[in-house]
Parts: C-alpha cells; sequence; structure tokens
C-alpha cells in the first residue's frame, strides 16, 4: 500500500518561508508531499536595499516584487492571516480559509516592531527597517542641510545587527558626496560595551568609525526619547540631543506566538539551535527571525536553515534515515564605507573574522537583491 501524502504547512511568506517552500519542493515528489504557505504580504521587499535606498544609491522599484510570483510550481500559497495554532490538534485557523491541517509545520513568521516599547517613537524617530520609512528618511535626508544625527537601535534583538553600521557608513559617504560632512556630526550609540556583537568584527568597525570622524556612544541603552527638546537618553544616564534620529524600532516577536502559548512575552520561539524543532515536537519547526536563537536574525541565517530543514523533511518523507545537524552556519556581507564591504563567515562554534574589505563584496552586497529574487527565494542556490 503506497504511504498517504504527507501535509507539509508553512507560516509566514517572508524570506524564511519562501526559501523554504521553494527548497522543500525542489527536494520532494509532489505525490508525496503537498506544500502550502500561508501569507499576509502583497509584496515582497528586499530588506537589506534598506541601507542604500535612502541615500540613492539604489532605486528602490528592483527591490520589490509581487510576493504570489515568487513560489515555484507545485507550492500551493493562500494569502491569509494566521489567527491561531494548535499543535495538539496538527492544525492552523487562518481568516477566510478557516482551518488548514498538517502533518509538517514549519513557523516562519519573522518579527516585528515593537514601538509601544518606546513612547514618542512614532513621532521622533526615522528608520531604515521598512520600505515605507526608508522612502520618508530618503525624503527627510534630501531636505536635511546639516546638523547632529543620531544613528543606533533601540534595543537588542534587531533583524540584520550590521545594519545600524551599515547605513552609518553610508550616511558618511553621502554627506561627503553632497558636500555636508563638514557641517554634520555623526553620533553611533550601541547597547553594548562596543560597537558590535561580535567582538573581533567590533574593533574593525570601530576603527573606522574613528577614522571617518563618526563619535561612538558604547553602552548606551536608550530609556526614552524627548521629541520636543530633541533629545535621547540612556538608561546610563547619557544625553544625546539631535537634530535628526534615525533610530532602529525595538523588536518583538509576533503575538500571535505569545497568544497561541509557543512563546513568551518577547515572542521569539525556543527552538533546539541544532535541530530547528519546538520543543519535543519532531513535525513542529521554526526557521529565520522567529526563533531566539543566539545567532543573527538574517536572511542569510533563513537560507542556510531552510537548507538544512528541507533536506531533513524531505528524507523523512522519502523513508530515509537523516542524521544531520544546523550548525548555525551563515555567510553576509556587510558595507563598510568608500563602496567597500566585508563578507563574515561565522557559525556557532566559529566567531567571523574580519579579514579585509573589498570593492568586490561592495559589488556583491549592490547587485545582491537580483541574486535573492532570481536564484536564492526560488530555492536554487
Ligand atoms: C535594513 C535591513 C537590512 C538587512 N540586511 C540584511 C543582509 O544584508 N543580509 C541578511 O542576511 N539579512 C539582512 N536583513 C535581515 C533579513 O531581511 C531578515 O532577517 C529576513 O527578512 C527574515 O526573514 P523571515 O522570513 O524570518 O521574516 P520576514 O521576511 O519578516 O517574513 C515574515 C513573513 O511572515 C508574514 N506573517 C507574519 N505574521 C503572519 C501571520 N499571522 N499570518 C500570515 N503571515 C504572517 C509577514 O507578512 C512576512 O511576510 C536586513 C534587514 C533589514 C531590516
Amino acid at each position: 500500500m503506497p504511504e498517504a501524502r504527507k501535509r507539509a504547512l508553512i507560516l509566514g511568506d517572508g524570506a524564511a518561508g519562501t526559501i523554504m517552500a521553494n527548497k522543500l519542493r525542489f527536494h520532494t515528489d509532489p505525490s508525496q508531499l503537498e506544500i502550502k504557505v500561508i501569507g499576509n504580504s502583497v509584496n515582497h521587499y528586499f530588506k537589506p536595499d534598506g541601507v542604500m535606498i535612502p541615500f540613492g544609491f539604489k532605486n528602490h522599484k528592483n527591490s520589490v516584487k509581487p510576493t504570489k510570483s515568487l513560489f515555484n510550481h507545485g507550492v500551493d500559497y493562500i494569502h491569509d492571516t494566521v489567527t491561531s495554532i494548535d499543535l495538539e490538534n496538527h492544525s492552523v485557523r487562518a481568516g477566510d480559509t478557516g482551518e488548514i491541517s498538517y502533518d509538517y509545520i514549519v513557523i516562519a513568521t519573522g518579527d516585528r516592531f515593537s514601538t509601544e516599547d518606546l513612547p514618542g517613537y512614532n513621532e521622533a524617530a526615522h528608520h531604515f527597517y521598512s520600505l515605507e520609512a526608508t522612502l520618508e528618511l530618503r525624503q527627510k535626508l534630501a531636505e536635511f542641510k546639516g546638523g547632529k544625527i543620531v544613528v543606533g537601535q533601540a534595543s537588542i534583538p534587531i533583524q540584520c545587527p550590521p545594519a545600524p553600521y551599515e547605513f552609518t557608513f553610508q550616511l558618511d559617504q553621502y554627506l561627503r558626496l553632497k558636500g555636508l560632512r563638514q557641517s554634520t556630526e555623526i553620533h553611533y550609540i550601541y547597547p553594548l560595551n562596543r560597537v558590535f556583537t561580535m567582538p573581533n568584527v567590533s574593533s574593525f568597525v570601530e576603527k573606522l568609525m574613528e577614522e571617518k570622524g563618526i563619535m561612538v556612544h558604547k553602552l548606551f541603552n536608550v530609556d526614552s526619547l524627548d521629541p520636543v527638546s530633541k533629545t535621547l537618553s540612556s538608561l546610563e544616564g547619557e544625553q544625546v540631543p539631535y537634530d535628526l534620529l534615525i533610530l532602529v524600532p525595538p523588536h518583538k516577536g509576533q503575538k500571535l506566538m505569545t497568544d497561541s502559548g509557543l512563546a513568551d512575552e518577547s515572542g521569539y520561539i525556543d527552538v533546539d539551535r541544532n535541530h530547528l524543532n519546538y520543543r519535543d515536537y519532531d513535525n513542529v519547526f521554526v526557521v529565520g527571525d522567529a526563533t531566539n536563537l543566539p545567532i543573527s536574525k538574517a536572511g542569510a541565517t533563513a537560507h542556510f536553515e531552510s537548507e538544512y530543514l528541507a533536506n531533513r523533511i524531505a528524507s523523512e518523507v522519502s523513508g530515509n534515515a537523516f542524521f544531520e545537524s544546523y550548525n548555525g552556519e551563515v555567510a553576509c556581507t556587510t558595507i563598510t564605507g568608500g563602496q567597500e564591504a566585508i563578507t563574515l563567515f561565522f557559525s556557532y562554534s566559529k566567531p567571523p573574522r574580519a579579514n579585509f574589505q573589498s570593492k568586490s563584496d561592495y559589488f556583491l552586497k549592490w547587485t545582491s537583491s537580483d541574486t535573492y529574487f532570481s536564484a536564492m527565494l526560488r530555492g536554487i542556490m
């Protein structure tokens, strides 16, 4: 008797959900596995371009594609919002669709901006973490005539930890090109006692900041901001006034995960770091920014995790044993200014080394939206 066709359900249609679905389709026989994705985005925005678009270094039109066009043949995409998850009964509910059952579930719903955690944020701060905010910031920068710009992040964790320093280097470059660098002070605030989470990358970045005249405020954990006096205050008691505040908003996991009992108040889901299972459920997995894993919340992480998990589910579906584990491997290219970038390779056990920056790495970064939409999202790399 042939085995019944299994059902894989992927929640979330961003980087992790799309790569996961497309890779899994490549690895499995459609007669053995049905793949459904439920997601509620209309457009898929390539967020790394947020460190280029505000300066006119890239046109945002090349950074967006309709979400539904990004799934490979054989993936059933449902545009809807998931409202509850019931692991015991192997089912989820979604707005218009109602109940959907599964054999395997992969949660890839990313995280959200919790601006409610920082009163005054919406009136006072700008950011480059969504397309809408990035386009507003582009306008704000076009009107900027010099003064004091404060750049940083409201808290940890955030998506793509290097993005604030990448943005700051691009800002420095942009102001130089516009002839405004002499009349502008750039202040970079960071919550830790360094300028980046990973110590040896931090020392590399800090040296570059010093060379470029960027003023650094370490151990600056944002406590409050005052939109009237235009001042940012830290828990440590420091106050920094600003003319333009560019602050990455506080992040949390999705509230749905807290409400469904899968996560605590943080909204991030606790998973086995080597197997990506939720607790002892062997059919429940989490990938991408939705996890509480200590490695970077990055598209590159989602890519490596999906590679591992697609192989694992495919082996199970076809009745083969699978003994591999995910070792936290990630590779990502980050901009260091002056049209240069460094590529960082790391894993759970191997910290990254910031050896050298190059123009070819910058080119790699500049063209990465093309690689992303044509190959990475499609699951062919
Ligand atoms: C400025 C910036 C620069 C970055 N640079 C890099 C970089 O250089 N390299 C890198 O690797 N990464 C980078 N990243 C990080 C990368 O973009 C994210 O880590 C990646 O998008 C995470 O993918 P995800 O699928 O987990 O989450 P997302 O891409 O956020 O996708 C989550 C999806 O789930 C959907 N969803 C959420 N809740 C529900 C629900 N209840 N029902 C249905 N659908 C739901 C959402 O609509 C969304 O489409 C950057 C991010 C930013 C903001």
